[in-house]
């Protein structure tokens, strides 16, 4: 009798479809279950008014060696690498980010300067010791006035809740390792001395969107005898003595498997039990997440901006972010003289914006991409299309690990549950820290040696001063 196990997957994402791809490859009978039409999750690519785009910017970096070698095993030659431009709006100003400081300087005024050196020298001689909001965290880092200037409205404006609400663990997962002292000192020295271009100036990034991954995933997971189910919402989970014994999907059909992996929000995962400790329940209710509106604007023109992507903190305008398609890689263009620019923008289901039309966040992203002079007013809108993303961000308000870690171990008890991935287990992940949990979580079942998965992304090191070279990473 074979000693292979069959394993059902929720959710066709980065972590989802690594882990089938690892497990297909070690002869294992897979399922994949996904509630879309296609693969990719937040990670997909696909085709819009003729050119193919991402949700969003999908810029793909890591330090980590196994999880760049599935990146190359996978896209085999099929990428490029992207010069990256990308600059934060404040205050009708680009200011280049990562920051330069010529650029810095040029922007700021005398006083703004000497209020920045000053709040920067107050924070180290007064600073608070308890660090445990992303205002604090970020101030002590920099000081308050960059704070304010760099931090403040761009995140409030992403997690809808003020600053001091905001769990030091998001700032001490994206910027750890930065001081206002090393900013300054890459600012004035740049990567001079270093003869690698870093992560900072150049990303890889498959010839047709970052979706290529999982879609070469899919096909590799099909042909070795793997089957992923389109369109097919998991709705209920049947336990029964911390073992899950089948999933039922919103039309009534039933799967069963000898193991589960979940990258479906950990949330309605636990909502969706036949049978769970009420407290448990009851936390996990106070788990919140951030939803994505992405408007996508079609502009008659092919030179708007230089940038991959414009961060925009000014708070006269709701979106967030703007990605701008026309400067990643020709052979998304397909030959189009046309640019395709994302706008994103932030809310919670009870926000009015989550509730808007197509028409009235057609109507407003015009509206404020003209604001923001990005497109010349000769330039014509020639289509707009909306795509919604619920659940999108999990919010890390101060204190959510009370609420999270309970659950955490509570999951662990279960003899065949594995949650991973971004919703999955209530991480902000990137894709590579969902690849790295599929890697793990597909060896833990091979080898049945635990891989700690829930401590992967907790405390990752900031990774932008990875070398790459012409072939890829270079680690
Ligand atoms: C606007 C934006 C920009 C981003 N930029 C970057 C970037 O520059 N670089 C980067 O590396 N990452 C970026 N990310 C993050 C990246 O997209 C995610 O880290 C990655 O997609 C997470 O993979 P995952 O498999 O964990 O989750 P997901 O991609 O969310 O996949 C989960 C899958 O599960 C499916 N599913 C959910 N519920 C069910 C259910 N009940 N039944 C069946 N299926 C279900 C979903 O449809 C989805 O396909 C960005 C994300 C967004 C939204």
């Amino acid at each position: 009798m074979s000693d292979k196990k069959s394993v059902i997957i929720i959710g066709a994402g980065p972590a989802g479809l690594t882990a089938a791809y690892e497990l297909t490859k070690k002869g294992n009978k897979v399922t994949v279950i996904e509630s879309t039409g296609s693969v990719g999750g937040m990670a997909k690519s696909f085709e819009l008014f003729g050119q193919i785009v991402d949700c969003g910017p999908h810029r793909f970096f890591s330090s980590d060696k196994i999880v760049n070698d599935l990146f190359h095993e996978v896209v085999e030659d099929d990428y490029t690498l992207v010069n990256r431009l990308t600059r934060i709006y404040y205050k009708n100003k680009f200011f280049d980010y990562p920051l330069k400081l010529g650029n810095v300087l040029k922007n700021l005024s005398p006083l703004e300067i000497i209020q920045i050196l000053w709040s920067y020298a107050f924070q180290r001689v007064f600073g608070k010791k308890n660090l445990d909001t992303f205002e604090d965290w970020v101030t002590d880092k920099f000081g308050k006035k960059l704070f304010q200037m760099f931090f403040k409205t761009y995140s409030e404006k992403l997690w809808g809740i003020s600053c001091d609400q905001i769990d030091s663990d998001w700032a001490a997962q994206r910027i750890k390792k930065l001081s206002l002292y090393e900013a300054v000192k890459a600012a004035i020295f740049g990567n001079k001395g270093n003869k690698h271009k870093t992560l900072v100036d150049q990303f890889a990034y498959p010839k047709h969107g970052t979706g290529e991954v999982y879609e070469k995933m899919a096909r590799s997971i099909i042909d070795k005898g793997g089957e992923i189910l389109f369109n097919k919402k998991i709705k209920e989970i049947e336990v029964v003595d911390k073992t899950v014994k089948s999933l039922t999907d919103e039309n009534g059909i039933v799967y069963t498997a000898d193991i589960i992996i979940s990258t479906m929000p950990l949330t309605l995962l636990l909502q969706g039990m036949s049978v769970i400790d009420q407290n448990i329940l009851n936390l996990s209710k106070k788990l919140y997440f951030r939803n994505t509106t992405l408007v996508y604007l079609e502009v008659d023109s092919n030179q708007l901006f230089p940038d991959n992507w414009i961060y925009v903190h000014s708070p006269e305008v709701k979106h967030g972010r703007i990605t701008n398609f026309r400067n990643w890689c020709p052979s998304i263009n397909k030959e189009k003289d046309t640019t395709i620019l994302c706008m994103e923008f932030w809310s919670f289901d009870h926000e009015e914006l989550w509730g808007y039309s197509d028409e009235q966040l057609a109507e407003l992203a015009a509206k404020e991409i003209r604001t923001l002079n990005l497109i010349q007013t000769s330039s014509n809108i020639l289509n707009t299309s909306v795509m919604r993303i619920p659940k999108c961000y999990p919010v890390y308000e101060t204190g959510y690990m009370e609420n999270l870690q309970p659950v955490v171990d509570y999951l662990k008890g279960f003899k065949n549950l594995y949650p991973i991935g971004r919703y999955g287990s209530f991480k902000y992940n990137n894709q590579d820290h969902s690849i790295l949990m599929g890697i793990l979580i597909a060896r833990q079942i091979e080898t049945g040696r635990d891989q700690n998965l829930w401590s992967i992304n907790t405390d990752s090191d900031y990774q932008e001063q990875t070398e790459i070279n012409l072939t890829g990473y270079n680690i």
